[in-house]
C-alpha cells in the first residue's frame, strides 16, 4: 500500500476509532502505526517496515502469526456449526472437548472448566465464582478479595478493581471489596535485603493484611504468577511457597491469573506448576487460541467445582459467547500443535536457557540495572546510574526513548515506565533469539546516545 493509502487509514483512524488504553489526543497528534499483515514471527506495517514481534501480539500468538491448522479449524467449525450457546442445557462438541482437553493438561485436581471471551471476563467470572463458594458453605462474611498494586486483571469494573494500577483507578470507583498489597518487586522496593528475604517479607504482607480484616472475612487472593503488564515481575523464589502457607493457613482460596503465563509461557504447562503451587482457580486467555480467535475462562478446581455442583442451585452468570464453537475450534487446534511440536517442552529445554543466556549480556550496557528472564520472558531496567539505580527523569521518559528505538531498529519490545519487556512468541528459534537481542542491544545503544546527549 502507498503513502497515500497510508494517511487516508491514519485519517480515517484519528476521526473515527478509539483505541484501548490511550491517550486520544496525543495519538491522534502522532497518528497510529497500521499494521496489514503478519507472519511467522514478524509483523509488517502499512509502508512495508517489518518488526520482529517480542511481544507475541499482545502475550497471545505464541505460535506465531502463520499457523493455517489453526485457520482452517475455525473456517471448517464456522461452516458446521457457527454458533450454538451453552446455555439451556446445550452445548457442541468443540466447547465439550476444549473443557475436558484442557483440564487434562492442567495439573490433577483442575477438572472444570468455565468460559468466556476474555482475560477481564474470566476474572469477572472468579469475583462471581468465590461469593458463591461462600456463601454456598453458609461462609458468607468472606467476601473481601485481597489483590497486589501494580497487577493488571483486565478492563471490566471487576477486572479494573481487581488489577492494582493506581492510574485506572483514579478513574472509576473501584468495587469495595478489593483490596491491595504491596508487588514483590525486588528491583525497585528490595530495601537493601537479598532476593529470598525479600521474597518472604512481600509475602509476609498477605499475612498482616489478612490479620487486618479478619481471616473470617477474607474470600480470596488473586495474583499473576509472573505480573506481566505490571513489567514482568518475576518473584524471588521464597515468594510463592510462603503465600501458600499462609492461604493454608487462614482457608483462603488461591486465585492464580494465568492470562499471560498459561500455556507455556514459563516454560510448564501453566505457571502454577512452576512455582509448585495448588491454585483453587486459575484465569486463562490469550494463547488458548493463539490469539487468533477471542476466548477465556476459568479452570476450577474441585475444592470450588464440588460444592458449586453439589450445593448448587443456578449460578446465575454466563456470557452469550461463552465456549463460542469458533473460538473452542481454534483452542483445539492450538493445543494440537502445543502437544505434537512440543512447543512447551522446547521453551523449557532450549529456548528459555538460551533466551536466559543471551539476555543476561544486556546486563552490561551502561542503561541497563538489572536484566532478567523466566521461559521466555524477558526484562531489563533502564537505570541513569547503574551504582544507585537512580533512574532517568520524568519517569517513564527513558522506556518511551527506548521503545522507539526498538521500533526504529526492528523489534516490538514494550515499555512498562522505564522497564523494557518482552515475550516473544513460543516459536521463536536460537538463530532467531540472537536477532531479537542484538536488535535489543542496538536500541540501548540509540537510547542512550538519546538519553545522555545534552
Ligand atoms: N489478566 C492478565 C494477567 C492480563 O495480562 C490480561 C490482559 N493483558 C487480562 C487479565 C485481561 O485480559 P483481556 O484483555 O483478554 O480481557
Amino acid at each position: 500500500m502507498n503513502d497515500l493509502t497510508a494517511s487516508v487509514a491514519q485519517a480515517l483512524d484519528a476521526a473515527h476509532h478509539l483505541h484501548p488504553f490511550t491517550d486520544f489526543h496525543e495519538l491522534n497528534e502522532q497518528g497510529t502505526r497500521v499494521i496489514t499483515r503478519a507472519e511467522h514471527i514478524y509483523i509488517e506495517d502499512i509502508h512495508g517496515q517489518r518488526f520482529l514481534d517480542g511481544m507475541s501480539g499482545l502475550w497471545c500468538c505464541n505460535l506465531g502469526y502463520s499457523r493455517h491448522e489453526i485457520v482452517d479449524a475455525v473456517t471448517k467449525q464456522l461452516n458446521t456449526l457457527p454458533f450454538y450457546n451453552n446455555f439451556f442445557q446445550c452445548t457442541h462438541p468443540p466447547a465439550i472437548e476444549l473443557a475436558a482437553q484442557i483440564a487434562d493438561m492442567s495439573p490433577p485436581h483442575l477438572n472444570n472448566v468455565f468460559f468466556t471471551n476474555s482475560g477481564s471476563e474470566g476474572n469477572d467470572t472468579v469475583v462471581r465464582m468465590v461469593r458463591r463458594y461462600w456463601d454456598l458453605k453458609d461462609q458468607p462474611s468472606k467476601r473481601m478479595i485481597i489483590s497486589r498494586e501494580n497487577a493488571y486483571h483486565g478492563s471490566t469494573i471487576a477486572g479494573a478493581s481487581l488489577g492494582g494500577m493506581s492510574g485506572v483507578h483514579k478513574q472509576f470507583e473501584t468495587l469495595p471489596y478489593v483490596t491491595h498489597i504491596a508487588q514483590p518487586y525486588w528491583f525497585g522496593d528490595n530495601n537493601g535485603m537479598e532476593p529470598e528475604e525479600f521474597g518472604r517479607v512481600a509475602a509476609q504482607a498477605l499475612e498482616t493484611r489478612i490479620q487486618e480484616l479478619g481471616p473470617d472475612n477474607v474470600a480470596a487472593f488473586i495474583a499473576e504468577p509472573v505480573q506481566g503488564a505490571g513489567g514482568v515481575i518475576i518473584p524471588p523464589e521464597s515468594y510463592w511457597p510462603e503465600i501458600r502457607s499462609i492461604l493454608e493457613r487462614y482457608d483462603i482460596l488461591l486465585v492464580m491469573d494465568e492470562v499471560i503465563c498459561g500455556f507455556g509461557r514459563t516454560g510448564e504447562m501453566f505457571a502454577n506448576i512452576h512455582y509448585g503451587m495448588k491454585p483453587d482457580l486459575v484465569t486463562f486467555a490469550k494463547a488458548v487460541t493463539n490469539g487468533y480467535q477471542p476466548l477465556g475462562g476459568v479452570l476450577v478446581g474441585d475444592r470450588v467445582a464440588e460444592v458449586l455442583k453439589s450445593r448448587g442451585g443456578e449460578f446465575g452468570h454466563g456470557f452469550t459467547y461463552s465456549g463460542h464453537p469458533a473460538a473452542c475450534a481454534a483452542g483445539l487446534a492450538t493445543l494440537k500443535i502445543l502437544r505434537e511440536e512440543n512447543i512447551v517442552q522446547n521453551v523449557k529445554a532450549v529456548t528459555g536457557p538460551y533466551l536466559a543466556k543471551r539476555w543476561a549480556e544486556l546486563k552490561d550496557h551502561p542503561l541497563v540495572g538489572e536484566s532478567r528472564t523466566l521461559g521466555l520472558f524477558g526484562a531489563i531496567e533502564l537505570v541513569k546510574n547503574k551504582a544507585t539505580r537512580e533512574r532517568f527523569s520524568p519517569s517513564g521518559y527513558a522506556g518511551m526513548v527506548c521503545r522507539q528505538a526498538s521500533l526504529d531498529n526492528g523489534l516490538v519490545m514494550r515499555a512498562t515506565g522505564d522497564t523494557m519487556i518482552i515475550a516473544p512468541p513460543l516459536i521463536i528459534s536460537c538463530d532467531e533469539i540472537d536477532i531479537l537481542v542484538e536488535r535489543a542491544k542496538a536500541a540501548l545503544d540509540d537510547a542512550y546516545k538519546t538519553l545522555t546527549a545534552t
